[in-house]
């Protein structure tokens, strides 16, 4: 029975607040209210941290909700996953059930196995589900095993996997402080025609098998000196993101082939090309169109809150993606302007369950394209300066972009660094990251100079020197500037 993402989104709220009488919250925003540590709300239990440490009291032991998530900047980032893989999104929505203090594993595991595989739910093959629990956890080791009956080579123990790329790293924490605990995770198998190894193997960062659902127990608050603290009562996090679940329910292996990237992905290619279909079958576009899809609802849904293209902090997250979906369109053969002609079509999607998409319409659109524009005017200079890099010798294995020439594309013409980073990443490139930074720190040195300049130059303009003495002045003003250079080093 192939069902919408509306109906999916209903049911399993239907399920923990109507079944299992979970007090129902609205999404929150995607800017946290009062949360220094978050750039971004990038779970579903973030609206609930202070429910979980035990400094807020709410009048509900257990809820549920449909998260707005987005994950690109701070301990999680998945920007530069899309358009490589067919499970991130920089913008999605994540499902969740919590319980403060009322139930622990045994439920959380129940609740989450009778959701996906029971008849009146949602049915999935359960030769389908594999899962992994913390490496010492056997309580949840034996409720998989022994209350839900999975056969024990589905069930994989994985520890704190530091360092492998997308690894599961059965131990969440929202940031670097707050609430954390291990988890047990659900995956769903899409398949061998799909690449990608079990989970926990060197090949685990394919698309076969899909981290659908995540089962944190929660238990400790990680304090800023990375001490682990029991939190006043075990609790329960746990978070299913939207679009993967809509990929299994929907019977594709790719989230962007699900009701919520398709019309996107249509409009974009209408809006690119003359024959939409062909630039729709064709492999080679498809990343580019998959990162369109993605990001226009990342960037309207932050321009509906209020957030603004800018130099730093969050207005630079919204610059950097819309300026990446920019060069992709651009790559498919977009002149001038046309992100924001995506707007209409995502809130054909998306506009009933989220209202402020059609309130804010119009000033979205404005905002992105004049956003747009300034791009446009250095974006094809940029890029042929970038495409002439990238096609000349480089003595490096692989070869690699040198720091100057991404600082120049990040100064000059307003690239931003995960920008030109994707572009040489396409081509097997690597950057000069630290040479990146070098030319960074060069820059601000000069900047800082110059700043001292200005107020040496006026005190000496109003020190009524006379005028023979000019030359003079800017020997003395450049020797000041180097000695500024000097200090600096
Ligand atoms: P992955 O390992 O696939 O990157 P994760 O372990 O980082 O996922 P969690 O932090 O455990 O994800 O978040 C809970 C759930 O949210 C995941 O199981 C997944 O269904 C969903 N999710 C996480 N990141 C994304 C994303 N970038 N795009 C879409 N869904 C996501
Ligand atoms: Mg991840
Ligand atoms: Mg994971
Ligand atoms: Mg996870």
């Amino acid at each position: 029975k192939p069902i919408n993402s509306t109906q999916i989104r209903q049911c399993f709220l239907d399920y923990f607040s109507q079944h299992l009488v979970h007090h129902l919250s609205p999404s929150s925003p995607l800017i946290p209210a009062q949360d220094p540590t978050l750039l971004f709300t990038n779970a579903g239990m973030n609206p609930f941290k202070d429910i979980f440490l035990g400094l807020e009291k709410a009048d509900f032991t257990r809820a549920t909700s449909s998260q707005k998530c987005l994950r690109a900047g701070g301990k999680h980032n998945d920007l530069d996953n899309v358009g490589y893989t067919a499970r991130h999104h920089t913008f999605f929505e994540m499902l969740g059930n919590f319980s403060f203090g009322d139930y622990f594993k045994k439920e959380a595991i129940r609740f989450a196995w009778d959701f996906l595989t029971s008849e009146t739910w949602l049915n999935l093959p359960q030769e389908r589900l594999w899962v992994t629990v913390y490496a010492d956890d056997d309580q949840a080791y034996q409720i998989w095993q022994q209350e839900i009956g999975l056969a024990p080579e589905r069930i994989i123990r994985i520890g704190d996997n530091k360092g492998a790329r997308y690894a599961s790293d059965n131990f969440w924490a929202m940031g670097d402080t707050g609430p954390c605990g291990p988890c047990s995770e659900i995956f769903y198998d899409h398949g061998e025609q799909v690449w990608g190894g079990l989970p926990g193997t060197p090949e685990e960062d394919g698309d076969r098998y899909m981290e659908i659902w995540n089962i944190v127990f929660m238990q400790y608050n990680r304090t800023s000196e990375g001490e682990l603290q029991p939190l006043p009562k075990p609790s329960i996090d746990t978070g299913m993101g939207l679009e993967r679940l809509c990929a299994v329910v929907q019977g594709v292996t790719d989230n962007y082939d699900t009701d919520l990237f398709v019309p996107l992905r249509q409009a974009a290619a209408a809006l690119l090309s003359d024959t939409p279909e062909t630039l729709l079958q064709d492999a080679k576009a498809r990343p580019s169109l998959n990162v369109l899809a993605d990001h226009i609802r990342a960037v309207s849904f932050l321009l509906a809150e209020g957030v603004r293209p800018s130099a730093d902090g969050r207005g630079y997250v919204l610059r950097r993606i819309i300026r990446r979906a920019c060069r992709h369109g651009h790559k498919l053969g977009a002149q001038g302007t046309f992100l924001h002609a995506l707007v209409p079509a995502l809130i054909q999607v998306m506009g009933s369950a989220y209202p402020e998409l059609v309130t804010e319409a119009d000033n979205i659109q404005a905002a992105i394209r004049a956003e747009e524009e300034q791009f446009a005017k250095t974006l094809s200079q940029g890029m042929r300066l970038l495409e002439e890099a990238l096609q000349a010798p480089n003595e490096q294995t692989p070869p690699c972009l040198a720091g100057e020439l991404i600082f120049k594309l990040y100064d000059t013409y307003g690239f931003p660094v995960d920008l030109t980073a994707d572009m040489a990443r396409e081509r097997g490139w690597q950057i000069d990251e630290a040479g990146f930074e070098a030319a960074m720190e060069q820059q601000k040195a000069r900047a800082r100079a110059a700043s001292h300049f200005s107020v040496d130059y006026t005190k000496l303009i109003r020190s009524d020197q006379p005028s023979e003495f000019c030359g003079y002045q800017q020997l003395q003003i450049s020797a000041q500037i180097t000695g500024l250079f000097q200090g600096d080093q």
